[in-house]
Formats: structure tokens, C-alpha cells, sequence
């Protein structure tokens, strides 16, 4: 492999001239169908993964369940102050864990760092959870009763994740999972197998320094059979699932069926509102953030923009001169503000995409098209234009506006009242992010209130990507209600009880019913 592939896969103690095992359960396994991880931005094939066979994650299953029998009993402070060790060897290695996200997912590197900043800020808060997930004492209506609710390790956690996020979303579900006892086994996505490798063996040292079993932090890498066998398992607890609306529609009846926990974390497709009083020296650079950043593949990117009908030339104006200003580039590079689409599959949905909007007869601002000119090794990249485009239709039942496109497409819209804006924002069928901009106090009430936007992130200023870790992060409708993260997120990872207990010499019934009367 290339010298700048080699260089951060050897900062991260991981071989690439060997086919390399693709599960881990306490020990190094994995004898499955080979994997390829490949670099989205050189065509590159960095390394080749076997995945897990069934019986493989059968017994990391198994060995998961062990570990939980154990790490259940270990009080919850020391299993942060484990946690806190984890928070630091991340730290340590936060800047070759970036790179390495960069290299295989390809988002531009700041990003890359930033989302390990986003493992190691969960887990500093975890630490902290450790010492507050309290339960409750409950007033009894019966004298001399005392009702506690009280919160227990809930067992085995299944991790599923997307390839947009291979790092921070398994840090959200470990960090939780972990403070409140639990086991957690990881399925990343398989295109993205080294940064889970990476993550696991920073991980799995802290614990095995500890004595404490490895699989406390599974991972089994591989596709879809292996995230069915994984969803249908009566031996896990919760299935934590990260990913499209299409699979977690399947992944939620499934654990359904089986009255099993799931926590949906699925698409977006967010919009921007900006209002005549709006300070646009601050809006344009948030939608072209927003759009373009990570190249349109956040489940938060911004992907919907109403303007006021008083500034919307201008407002596009500065807005395509910000899109001039791009061009693409090596993520791993400093200067680089647009990296790749992950998969060369990723471009041919860009392209369909922007097919469907020209037969619609939709204005293309800007890009709408893959670059030529680039030179090698780029040249073998995924890289495609971001594109403004203005539909012909506001409707937002049609599908060009419903649908999400994981790619940097802007669709534009003009409206009068903020009203007509969120009802356009609304009547999508996800919801996840949105955003408004103004300065007007009353707007403000509007749009976070009962009648205002009706997704999980609702900002004012703030544009609808690059969540901080403190408040529950998750969307509404067809993102599909999970809350993870911040916020009150861990009660979901515990099994709350209920617990009655009666210090008297009677034992009287509930609402005084007297049995026999
Ligand atoms: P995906 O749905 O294709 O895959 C997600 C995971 O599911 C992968 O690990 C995949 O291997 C696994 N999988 C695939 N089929 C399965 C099945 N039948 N049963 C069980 N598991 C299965 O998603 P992706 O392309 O990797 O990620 C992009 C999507 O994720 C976008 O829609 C994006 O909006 C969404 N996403 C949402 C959030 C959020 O927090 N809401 C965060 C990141 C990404």
C-alpha cells in the first residue's frame, strides 16, 4: 500500500500486508468471507478483513454474555474510572485515529479528528453518568411502604453502525452501554473495518489492563447477514441501530417481533429556514457548511433551504460564491474542505439524483456533475460536484424533496411566511435536524414551540449539522425516535424496576381494595 496509508495504519498497530481478523471477543478471530477496505479518495485497497462466520458470532455472542454475567457485579464508579482510562488512550491517539478516518471513510481531516473529539468527550461524560444514574424513592400511598424505582445493567447491547460516523456513533453507544453495566457487540459498517479494528484494540487494551474480560467490547465485522443473525438474536438485549430508513424499517419489526429493545438512529433530511432579519454573514457560511461538508453525507447535512422571498438572490448569490471557492481534494491534506463520497455506488445514487431533477426541469445553480480533470491519483476517486438546485416544484410530497440523497445536493425553495416555510419543513416524512435563522424573538417562539418544526434538533443560528455531545441527539417520524448521546439517553440502556417494599406488619392492598371484603 502507499506510504500515506502505511504510515497511519503502523501509528495504529495495525498490519496491512496480512488478511486481518475481523472479530474480536477476547481474543483475535475471524475466519469469514474477506472484506476490502477501500480509500474513497485513491481507489486504493487498503486492507483485506475476514468477517465473521456464524459460528464465530455465535460464540462472540455467547462470550458477550459472559462478560456482562460479570461486568454487571463491578460497581458503577469503577467502571468509570475504567471508562476515564479509555478517554485517555483515545486522546492519545486522537490524531492518528482521525487520519485514519479520513483515509478510509474520507472525510476531510478536521472532521476526522473531530469525531474521535466526540468518542472522547462522551466518555468524559460517561465518566461523570457513572457517579449519577441514580433510581428514585417514590412516595407510597400505603403507610409503611417505600417504593424505589431502581436501574440494573439491561445485559448484551448490539452496536449497528453506519459508514458516515465509523468512530463516534460506536463511542455514544460503548460510553453509555459501558457506564451502565452492560456488554456491547459491535457491528460497523463493512466498509469501514479498519477504524472499528483501530478503536477496538485502544479499547480492548484498557480493559484487558484491568482484568476485565474483552468481551465487555465485542466487535464482529461483517454485512448483512451478519447484522440479521445479530437483530434476530433472542441473546441480545438491545439492538443500538445506526443507518438508513430502508434496513432500520426491517431491523425495528424484527426486534419487535421478538419484544426485544430497539433504538433507531436513521436518515435525515434537514432543512434550513432563513428569515428576512437573518445576519447573513453568519447564515451563508452555515448552509454551505451544512451542504457541502463531509460532502452531503451527515444525517444531518442540510439537504433542504427555504429562503425569504427578500433575501434569496442575495443570500444565493453569496452562496454560490462560496461553492466557487471549492475544490476537491486529498482529505488528509490541511487545505482540503471536500473530500470524496465513500463508495464508488454513492455516486452512481449523486448521479441518478441530479438525473431526476434536470427530466423534472430543475434549475442547476451550480455543479450537478463528476469532476474530469482530475489528476492521478485522485483521478480515481469519488469525488462529485456540489450542486444547488432549484426544483420547479415546492411540493414537498414529491419525491425530489422527500427523499434522502446521501451526496452534497442543495434543494432551494422561496417562501413568504415563515408559516408556508414550516409547514414545507414538516411535511417530510423524516426528522431529524432543522434550523432557522433570525433575529426576531417572536419567530424564536414559533419554531420551537407546539406548531414549530417537528424534528429531534431544532436550532436558532446554529445550522442543522455538528451536534455536541451534552443534549440527547436523535430524530422524529422516519429518523425513527431513538435518542443516543447526551441528555437522558443512558435510561434507555438500563432495565428500570420497580421495586414495593412494605416495612409494616400489614400487608394492605393498592387503591384499598380489600381481598376477601
Ligand atoms: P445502511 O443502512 O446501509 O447500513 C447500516 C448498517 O446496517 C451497516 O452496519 C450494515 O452492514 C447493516 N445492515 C445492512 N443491512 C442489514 C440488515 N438487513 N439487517 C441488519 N443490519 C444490516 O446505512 P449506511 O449507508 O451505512 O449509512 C448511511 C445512512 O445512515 C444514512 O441514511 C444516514 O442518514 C444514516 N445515519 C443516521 C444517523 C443518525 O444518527 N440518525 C447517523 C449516521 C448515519
Amino acid at each position: 500500500i502507499s506510504s500515506r496509508a502505511s504510515t497511519i495504519l503502523s501509528a495504529l498497530d495495525i498490519s496491512p500486508e496480512k488478511e486481518l481478523p475481523g472479530v474480536y471477543d477476547g481474543k483475535w478471530r475471524g475466519t469469514g468471507d474477506v472484506l476490502e477496505s477501500v480509500c474513497p479518495t485513491t481507489g486504493e485497497v487498503l486492507a483485506r478483513v475476514h468477517s465473521a462466520t456464524p459460528e464465530e458470532l455465535q460464540t462472540a455472542l455467547q462470550k458477550t454474555r459472559e462478560a456482562y454475567t460479570f461486568f454487571r457485579s463491578v460497581p458503577a464508579p469503577r467502571r468509570g474510572e475504567i471508562l476515564r482510562q479509555i478517554r485517555e488512550a483515545l486522546a492519545a491517539k486522537r490524531e492518528e485515529l482521525g487520519a485514519l478516518v479520513s483515509l478510509e471513510m474520507g472525510k476531510i481531516r478536521t472532521e476526522g479528528v473531530g469525531e474521535v473529539q466526540e468518542f472522547v468527550d462522551i466518555a468524559d461524560y460517561a465518566v461523570g453518568l457513572s457517579r449519577m444514574m441514580n433510581g428514585r424513592v417514590v412516595a407510597s400511598e400505603r403507610p409503611g411502604h417505600s417504593i424505589l424505582e431502581v436501574p440494573n445493567p439491561l445485559g448484551v447491547i448490539a452496536v449497528l453502525s453506519a459508514f458516515n460516523f465509523p468512530v463516534a456513533v460506536y463511542g455514544w453507544n460503548l460510553s453509555l452501554s459501558l457506564a451502565a453495566g452492560n456488554a456491547t457487540l459491535w457491528k460497523p459498517s463493512p466498509s469501514t473495518p479498519l477504524c472499528s479494528i483501530a478503536v477496538t484494540k485502544i479499547v480492548s487494551g484498557v480493559l484487558e489492563k484491568n482484568g476485565i474480560p474483552g468481551a465487555v467490547a465485542g466487535l464482529v465485522i461483517g454485512g448483512k447477514d451478519v447484522g440479521e443473525s445479530i437483530v434476530e438474536s433472542q441473546d441480545v438485549d438491545m439492538v443500538s441501530f445506526t443507518g438508513s430508513e430502508a434496513v432500520g424499517r426491517q431491523v425495528g419489526k424484527v426486534v419487535q417481533s421478538r419484544f426485544g429493545k430497539v433504538l433507531l438512529e436513521l436518515g435525515g433530511n434537514n432543512a434550513s429556514i432563513v428569515m428576512p432579519d437573518a445576519d447573513l454573514s453568519m447564515a451563508v457560511p452555515a448552509v454551505f457548511f451544512g451542504a457541502v461538508g463531509t460532502a452531503g453525507q451527515r444525517c444531518t447535512s442540510t439537504r433542504r433551504l427555504y429562503l425569504h422571498r427578500s433575501i434569496a438572490s442575495e443570500f444565493l448569490e453569496r452562496l454560490q460564491a462560496l461553492y466557487a471557492s471549492v475544490t476537491p481534494g486529498d482529505p488528509l491534506h490541511a487545505s482540503t474542505l471536500l473530500g470524496p463520497l465513500h463508495t464508488r455506488s454513492a455516486m452512481d445514487i449523486y448521479t441518478g439524483a441530479i438525473d431526476r431533477l434536470r427530466a423534472a426541469d430543475a434549475e442547476i445553480l451550480v455543479g450537478g456533475g463528476q469532476y474530469t480533470d482530475l489528476s492521478s491519483p485522485l483521478d480515481r476517486g469519488n469525488f462529485v460536484m456540489p450542486t444547488i438546485t432549484v426544483p420547479k416544484s415546492t411540493d414537498v410530497g414529491l419525491a425530489l424533496w422527500k427523499t434522502e440523497t446521501f451526496a452534497p445536493i442543495l434543494s432551494v425553495a422561496v417562501f413568504d411566511e415563515l408559516e408556508e416555510a414550516v409547514q414545507w419543513n414538516n411535511g417530510v416524512p423524516q426528522g431529524l435536524s432543522s434550523s432557522l435563522w433570525t433575529k426576531d424573538l417572536r419567530n424564536v417562539g414559533k419554531w420551537i414551540g407546539p406548531a414549530g418544526s417537528d424534528a429531534g434538533i431544532v436550532n436558532v443560528n446554529v445550522g442543522t449539522s455538528g451536534a455536541e455531545i451534552g443534549a440527547a441527539f436523535g430524530g422524529n417520524k422516519s429518523t425513527g425516535w431513538g435518542r443516543e448521546s447526551g441528555g437522558d439517553a443512558w435510561k434507555q440502556y438500563v432495565r428500570w424496576s420497580a421495586c414495593t417494599i412494605n416495612f409494616s406488619d400489614d400487608a394492605p392492598l393498592a387503591q384499598g381494595v380489600q381481598f376477601p371484603a
